[in-house]
């Protein structure tokens, strides 16, 4: 198999989750994020790709590699919950300004975390994303050096998003940064930090959204289409925000603005999301090697008609680290962030019943996968497979035949990525 064809592999596989780091690893003349043919965001390779640069890649790809938090990050304090990983401390907590927190998300506190950092100067730019001009649904990598920029980059992304597209140049700067990304991202970071020092030197904060996946460029065409609307007739999409959640809302080119609840796009659950593949076999959606994971707080794990109109947003927060904690207690004590209270894994998992469901049959499925010949990701420290024994056998076995059908009849799989122009 040429270099090329190994590659590919892993968009082929439906393994690649768009996080760019590959255009970063390889270069953009060689590898580049594109929208494809099919409407999704995926490395094109454009030069020549050697074998060394491929085992490179698939050392740092979060399609092909997710560990757990390094074990030297893991001190006496922490406590390891078998579903929800290594924590120091799990706090209910908001922005303690209004009006972050009413722009974030849930209740803003990965913004306000954000904000504290470079008011206190502990870091001098924060990588994460904000809305992408070109796509107005997808996200696009972001570098804030101050407050407005920070807020334009505050609320959650569900489109195809590469934070890491430059991550080299990133490091080239030689500063001290935050790093704001889903946990895939976040993995993806942590691995390449194995292949270059200066990651641990100068990414001084991991912060991490919890996240269940986000909606697929199709299903994101057959909402659109469901109001009447093409993707090109959009100029700006929020999907969340200015509230907990906040209304979607899409503003187009003639002057429209339409707005539609989380529970007109989303529905009560994760099985109208039309996830990408790579969401459906994530074994971290918890951001389980972040410093700090800020999650939603609702019981069952969706609003209600009630709740979406009135919650003012409240996150709950798993400082994961020493590290996290130090920030989070700090955040607090200064007057960023206001915590309301503890909480504990299993209140975590009344808020978040699809990431148990998940954690539980990932490891099944990615046997599935293997055993019908197909590449899932290598894991470590993320203790799927003694999750999966809690599971029971013939839950396993569903889920890892359903898997093995699903990759044997092609489902499973993409083409090879090729530029839309
Ligand atoms: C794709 C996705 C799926 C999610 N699924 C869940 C879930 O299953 N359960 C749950 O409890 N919460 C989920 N969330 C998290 C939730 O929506 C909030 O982001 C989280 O509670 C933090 O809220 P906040 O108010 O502190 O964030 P904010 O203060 O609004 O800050 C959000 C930060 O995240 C960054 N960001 C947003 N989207 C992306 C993206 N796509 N890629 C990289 N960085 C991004 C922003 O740049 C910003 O810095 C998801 C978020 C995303 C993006
Ligand atoms: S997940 Fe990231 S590193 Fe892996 S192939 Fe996709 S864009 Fe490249
Ligand atoms: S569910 Fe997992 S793979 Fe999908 S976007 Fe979230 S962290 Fe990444």
């Amino acid at each position: 198999m040429s270099p090329r064809e190994r590659f590919n592999r892993i968009p082929e596989s439906g393994l690649c989750i768009g996080c760019g780091l590959c255009q970063s690893l390889a270069g953009p003349e060689c590898i580049s994020m594109a929208m494809t043919t099919e409407g999704n965001q995926r490395p094109v390779v454009r030069g020549r790709l050697d074998d060394r640069m491929v085992d490179r890649i698939y050392a740092v790809c979060p399609g092909t590699r997710v560990d757990g938090l390094a074990e030297r990050l893991l001190t006496e304090d922490t406590s390891v919950d078998a579903v929800w990983g290594p924590f120091q401390r799990i706090v209910y907590a908001y922005a303690a300004d209004p009006e972050v927190r009413f722009q974030g998300s849930t209740g803003g506190v990965l913004s306000a975390l954000a904000l504290y950092l470079l008011e206190s100067r502990r870091v001098d730019f924060i990588l994460h994303a904000k809305a992408s001009a070109a796509h107005p649904t997808w996200g696009e990598r972001h570098v804030s050096f101050d407050a407005a920029a920070v807020m334009a980059g505050a609320q959650s992304r569900y489109g195809p998003t590469a934070p890491l597209v430059d991550f080299r140049e990133i490091l080239d700067r030689g500063r001290p940064f935050a790093f704001i990304g889903k946990p895939c991202d976040v993995a993806a970071l942590r691995n390449y930090a194995r292949l270059d020092d200066r990651v641990d030197r100068l990414c001084q904060f991991h912060l991490a959204p919890v996240c269940g996946g986000f909606m697929e460029p199709a299903a994101m065409r057959r909402f659109l289409a469901s109001l009447g609307l093409a993707e090109a007739d959009v100029t700006r999409f929020s999907y969340r925000g200015r509230g907990c959640p906040g209304p979607t809302r899409i503003e187009t080119a003639d002057g429209r603005v339409i707005e539609k609840t989380y529970l007109d796009m989303w529905g009560k659950d994760e099985s109208a999301w039309g996830l990408p593949f790579r969401c459906k076999i994530c074994p971290d959606g918890i951001g389980e090697a972040a410093d700090i994971a800020a999650a939603d707080t609702w019981p069952g794990g969706a609003p209600t008609p009630e709740s979406q109109a009135t919650d003012k947003g409240t996150n709950a927060v798993l400082a994961r680290t020493a590290n996290g904690r130090d920030l989070l207690d700090a955040a607090a004590r200064d007057g960023a962030i206001v915590i309301d209270g503890e909480a504990g894994p299993r209140e975590m998992d009344v808020y978040q019943p699809h990431q148990v469901s998940k954690k539980l049959a990932v490891w099944a499925r990615h046997a599935g996968l293997r055993a019908a010949g197909r590449l899932a990701p290598e894991t470590a420290r993320l203790r799927i497979e003694e999750l999966a024994r809690t599971a029971g056998v013939s839950s396993n076995l569903a889920q890892a035949r359903g898997t093995r059908r699903r990759a044997r009849e092609g489902r499973t799989d993409e083409p090879t990525p090729r530029p839309a122009d």
